[in-house]
Order: structure tokens, then C-alpha cells, then sequence
């Protein structure tokens, strides 16, 4: 275990501001974007030694990365090594670069996590995750193993019977996958007669989709997954942009920050600081990141946290699952709601196979949310589902009933790089 993590808090922090005042001033001094920001707004990068100082910074969003792409590059184009873009969820996808700190940086970032999950050098992983298609993450998995010097398996994405064939093959002991994958990995395993409690896979770092609910208990995905195979589900949460991973330990109470490459900060609307369990955006400013730093970047992320020590003996900031994005608030019948307010109910529901949720803007302005379910489902289950939507979140969306294969459709739309389950028309 890294000393940062089991610093005192004081210790972190003042740890992670000596990290953060080199950042601003490496910004000052090889950022277009930022010199010409702090020039405009009067501040001296120079002068920041307080949190109250630092907040004066106006926040970098996801729109001026995209405008302004070049100017957040802090090194000569030749240095640059690798090529990515972020997964485009909202909008166009971003082109972002990596020179040779940053590739150095990102095995350090993702070892920690895997670290942090307790694989050893001598552990072997199946990376079940695209490792191309201008992808930073798969990469980062390769990596940060490398460094680690743990055996690698590169399956990548799909192919339940290339996973399985792996698993006999090398022995994993952890896979890197989608939480949903693991369930086509369970059904191919009922259809072939492998045992898949008999494999050599004990433990699953779960990407793209949360497990777990805000009590960090198994969300009903999680639990589906380890009702039929039993495995160790860990949450990890990371983005292009962030650069860095939050990962869960073995106690699973959050996804553990990063303080020495990551400034973290859960923010309301009017741009304060949100108390622990509070929801608020993540806002993150890069540390060590040579080619494009970011400086109080909007991730849209929607989190809550909390400080207080972690049973492991960790004092790092731990996040909670991400509730949805900042623009996917839906203002539904008079409540604020996130995608995974729904789709949490919808999962904790039994018997409905797939789903897609649908949110347009109404006549009046207002929105409106559809769920898509199987029309197989008799109007006994539908009328329960109603009840089980007015007793979790005392609103009933519209329930349209299609088929799967249309839901499966909408589900998988061409270039999509994980399954949507929230499609948001607004
Ligand atoms: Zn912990």
C-alpha cells in the first residue's frame, strides 16, 4: 500500500496542494487555454495557496475542450505518443493525447487500482474490454498490469466462448469486464455445460456500469451476477478526461480517490462545496499530466462521498456510484431524479429480462420519461411494476410495452462502445 493512502488527512491534503501548485503553475507556463483564462479573470497561479483562492478559478466544461481541443495542448505534437478519444456518451467524443509521462503515469494510476483490489504480480487477469478503437481505458488496464507485473490475458470485448476457452486455457483469477457481459458469460456457460463456480475466476473489476446502490450495497445487477456465479464484483470509475481511476478496496464502501493524481471536488449548483452523502458534480483538476491537464473540469458526473476512514485503513476520499449526468436530471412530476434512480428500480424488479428508459421534453415543457419493456410481460406483472415505481420513487413513468428485439436495438445503437439502458431525447 502507497504511504498516501494511509497518511492522515492532513497529511494527504497537504500532499496533494504541493502536487496542485506545481500543476497550476506548469498550466501558467505551457497551457494556451489556461494562461489565457487566468489573464482574463485577473488570477495569479502563482498566488493560489488557499481552497478559497483556488474556487475563483472558473470551471473548465467538456464544451471548451471540445472548442478549444488544441490550445489545452501543453507539449510539442511530437511528443506525443498515444492517440484517444473520450467514449462520447454526451456529444461528439474529444480528442485527447498521451506523451511518455502520461503513459508512465497511467500504469502508476491503474497498478494502484489493481493494487487496491489486492491482485499480485503473481495473479493472472483477462482483460475482457476493447483494448483499441481509440479507447484509453482498455490500455490503461494493459498497463497498469505491466507494472505491476501480473500476467495478462487480452480476450477483449464480446466472444463469451473466447473468454471461457482463455479461462480453461490460462486461469485467470480476475477478469476486467462490463457487469452486464458477465451475465452473456453466464448464459453461454449454462448452454455449454461449464461450471462456471468450478473456473479459476474469483473476482471481477467491473467497468461501465454500476454494481452497487448508494448504501454500497449490491445493486440488483450486482447481485443477479453473484447469485449465479460466485465471484468478488469490484466497482472501478475512471474517464479520458479524468485520467485517473476511482477504485474500490476489499471492504467495497466507495471508490477510493487517488489524491496524488487527481484534485477532487463534489460541487452544487452555485458552485460550493457539497457536505458528505450529499449529490453533487464531480469536478476534478489532473495532477502530474504533462500533455492535455485539465483545471476544474465539469466532468457531468453526478456523485456524493465521504472522508471518513475506510475499514482497510485507507483515509482517501471515497466516492459513491455515479447517480446519472448532470444533464440527465429529469424534473419528473415535481422530483429530481438520475437515470439510475430508474434503472435501479426497474432491476430491483423481478422477471423483466431488458429494458431501455426514454426521456423527451412534453407539450408543456416538462419531461417525460417511457420505459420500454417486454410486451411477453402479462398486465398482472405491469400493474406490479407500477406499484414498485410509486412505492420507490412515489412516480410512475409511462410503461410502453415493444418488443425485446426492438429493445435490444435500441440497446446496442451502432459504435457504441458499452449497452445503453437511458436514452435521453431532450
Ligand atoms: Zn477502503
Amino acid at each position: 500500500m502507497s504511504n498516501i493512502y494511509t497518511a492522515s488527512s492532513g497529511e494527504i491534503k497537504r500532499i496533494q496542494w504541493l502536487q496542485l501548485e506545481k500543476q497550476l503553475l506548469y498550466l501558467q507556463k505551457n497551457s494556451g487555454f489556461y494562461r489565457k483564462l487566468f489573464k482574463k479573470n485577473e488570477i495569479d497561479p502563482d498566488k493560489i495557496n488557499s481552497y478559497i483562492e483556488f474556487q475563483k478559478i472558473p470551471i473548465t466544461t467538456k464544451e471548451n475542450v471540445q472548442e478549444f481541443n488544441q490550445d489545452f495542448l501543453c507539449v510539442p505534437e511530437s511528443e506525443i505518443i498515444d492517440f484517444v478519444t473520450t467514449s462520447g456518451t454526451l456529444g461528439k467524443p474529444v480528442s485527447f493525447a498521451l506523451n511518455e509521462t502520461d503513459l508512465q503515469r497511467l500504469a502508476t494510476n491503474e497498478m494502484e487500482s489493481f493494487k487496491m483490489i489486492g491482485i499480485k504480480k503473481e495473479d493472472v487477469v483477462q482483460i475482457t474490454t476493447t483494448l483499441d478503437r481509440r479507447f484509453m481505458a482498455g490500455m490503461a488496464y494493459f498497463l497498469g498490469l505491466r507494472k505491476l507485473g501480473a500476467g495478462i490475458v487480452r480476450t477483449g470485448s464480446g466472444f463469451p466462448q473466447l473468454q471461457w476457452d482463455s479461462i480453461a486455457r490460462f486461469k485467470p483469477k480476475y477478469l476486467v469486464a462490463v457487469p452486464s457481459f458477465l451475465l452473456k458469460m453466464i448464459e453461454y456457460s449454462e448452454l455449454n455445460n461449464i461450471d462456471c463456480n468450478n473456473s479459476s475466476v474469483k473476482a471481477v473489476i467491473c467497468i461501465g456500469e454500476p454494481i452497487r446502490d448508494l448504501e454500497f450495497k449490491l445493486n440488483s445487477l450486482g447481485s443477479k451476477i453473484s447469485k449465479l456465479w460466485d465471484i468478488e464484483l469490484f466497482s472501478t470509475y475512471a474517464s479520458t478526461e479524468m485520467a485517473t481511476a476511482f477504485t474500490e478496496c476489499e471492504a467495497h464502501r466507495g471508490n477510493h480517490a487517488q489524491p496524488e493524481l487527481i484534485f477532487t471536488e463534489i460541487l452544487d449548483e452555485a458552485g460550493n462545496p457539497v457536505k458528505p452523502g450529499e449529490t453533487g458534480e464531480l469536478v476534478i483538476t489532473t495532477l502530474q499530466v504533462e500533455t492535455m491537464p485539465l483545471l476544474r473540469f465539469a466532468t457531468g458526473d453526478m456523485v456524493s462521498y465521504t472522508d471518513e476512514p475506510c475499514p482497510c485503513g485507507r483515509n482517501t476520499l471515497r466516492l459513491s456510484p455515479v447517480l446519472g449526468r448532470k444533464k440527465q436530471m429529469i424534473k419528473f412530476k415535481g422530483t429530481s431524479l438520475y437515470p439510475q434512480h430508474i434503472i435501479e428500480v426497474l432491476n430491483n424488479f423481478k422477471g423483466i429480462p431488458a429494458f431501455v428508459i426514454e426521456v423527451n421534453t412534453n407539450d408543456v415543457g416538462t419531461d417525460a420519461v417511457v420505459v420500454k419493456i417486454p410486451d411477453s410481460l402479462s398486465a398482472e406483472k405491469v400493474s406490479l411494476l407500477k406499484e414498485h415505481f410509486k412505492s420507490k420513487l412515489q412516480v410512475t413513468p409511462t410503461l410502453e410495452q415493444v418488443s425485446l428485439k426492438i429493445i435490444e436495438k435500441l440497446k446496442s445503437p451502432e459504435g457504441s462502445r458499452k449497452p445503453l439502458v437511458f436514452i435521453d431525447y431532450r
